[in-house]
């Protein structure tokens, strides 16, 4: 266990942590809502200091499908999150410390992990599969010393950082993933235990820090896939975010706690693409449906497909940031 960043005494012995918008104010001995992060004494203290979960994945799996293509990246996670998201796909990483459970894990040193990268032939590390807001102090430590190393960094997140979290992040962290789970602050709050405006703003702030950022969006039945939410959420990556950004729409499966509706009908996911064309956004791109086209960059300027993929793995040669049929920039990090 080692002291946390980015938290503030508040009065007599209780904390405020200050990592994510939750700004939980936490009582002398008591845990803040992700579980792993305790005050001892007065001072904070971080629990997620253990490695759960590290593979080498090909960055496609983040879903990055604009930022080095056909690259791998060292991929790893601490236990917990700030969120409790009633389909999570990766619980069994995620919530146990919000139940009183300890973060279980290996201890990892970042110079091991940088070293494991490099020795792999890995282009990037990627703070993952949990929620890597809730392990920023591995997260600053390793991204630093990947960067002093050559390596890109790249953050799979719900996007709810506090905007000191991002500022302290910026200068080392190059693409970013996010999940925009909905648009309706309801279904955060209801569903996640979270609120939707922050995740919108630092959506915001992440563009002006010049991070390359992809979003996706499980699109659950009965819950998010209505004509109008998606235009919603189209409309903003377009119109706030920049039409360039790509949006993953991915198939739900029954997950967590929720069992009451039926995988997303592909029909769907082709609806929510055509909504998002539709709303301005050049790169639209169906998930968790292995060979379906909408896997495939299509240049928005002459219709070709730019790049072949069938899930994470290319079909074509390294693409290069230009449209082999005629020659329009393909927007991204290429190499
Ligand atoms: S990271 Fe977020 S959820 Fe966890 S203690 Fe800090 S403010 Fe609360």
């Amino acid at each position: 266990m080692r002291e946390a960043l980015l938290w503030k005494a508040v009065s007599g012995q209780r904390v405020q942590c200050r990592l994510c918008s939750h700004f939980c104010i936490i009582d002398d001995g008591a845990r803040g809502t992700c579980g792993v992060r305790e005050n001892r004494g007065g001072s904070l203290f971080t629990l997620a200091d253990r490695i759960a979960a590290l593979h080498i994945d090909p960055v496609e799996k983040k879903p990055l499908f604009h930022f080095l293509p056909g690259t791998e990246t060292l991929s790893f996670a601490a236990m917990g999150c700030n969120f409790s998201c009633s389909w999570c796909q990766n619980y069994s990483l995620s919530q146990p410390p919000r139940t009183g459970q300890s973060p279980e894990g290996q201890p990892a040193e970042p110079q091991d992990l940088v070293d494991a990268a490099l020795r792999n032939g890995c282009a990037s590390i990627s703070y993952t599969y949990s929620e890597p807001t809730v392990f920023f102090e591995i997260m600053l430590d390793t991204a630093k010393r990947a960067t002093q190393r050559g390596l890109y960094n790249i953050m799979v997140s719900n996007g709810f950082q506090s905007p000191q979290c991002l500022d302290e992040l910026a200068p080392y962290i190059n693409a970013a993933n996010i999940d925009l789970k909905s648009f309706s602050e309801a279904t955060y709050r209801d569903h996640c235990k979270a609120r939707l405006a922050p995740v919108l703003d630092n959506l915001r702030h992440m563009m002006q820090l010049g991070w390359w950022v992809e979003i996706t969006t499980l699109v659950i039945p009965a819950l998010n896939d209505s004509d109008t939410e998606l235009t919603d959420i189209a409309s903003f990556i377009a119109k706030e975010l920049g039409p360039d950004v790509p949006w993953h729409i991915s198939r739900f499966h029954p997950d967590f706690t929720m069992h009451d509706r039926a995988p997303t009908p592909v029909t769907t996911l082709e609806r929510a693409a055509a909504i998002g064309r539709a709303a301005g956004l050049h790169y639209v791109y169906t998930g968790n449906v292995p060979g379906h086209s909408g896997e495939n960059t299509v240049c928005p300027s002459c219709g070709a497909t730019a790049i072949a993929r069938r899930g994470f793995t290319l079909l074509s040669d390294p693409p290069h940031d230009t449209c082999p049929e005629c020659g329009a920039h393909i927007p991204g990090v290429f190499e």
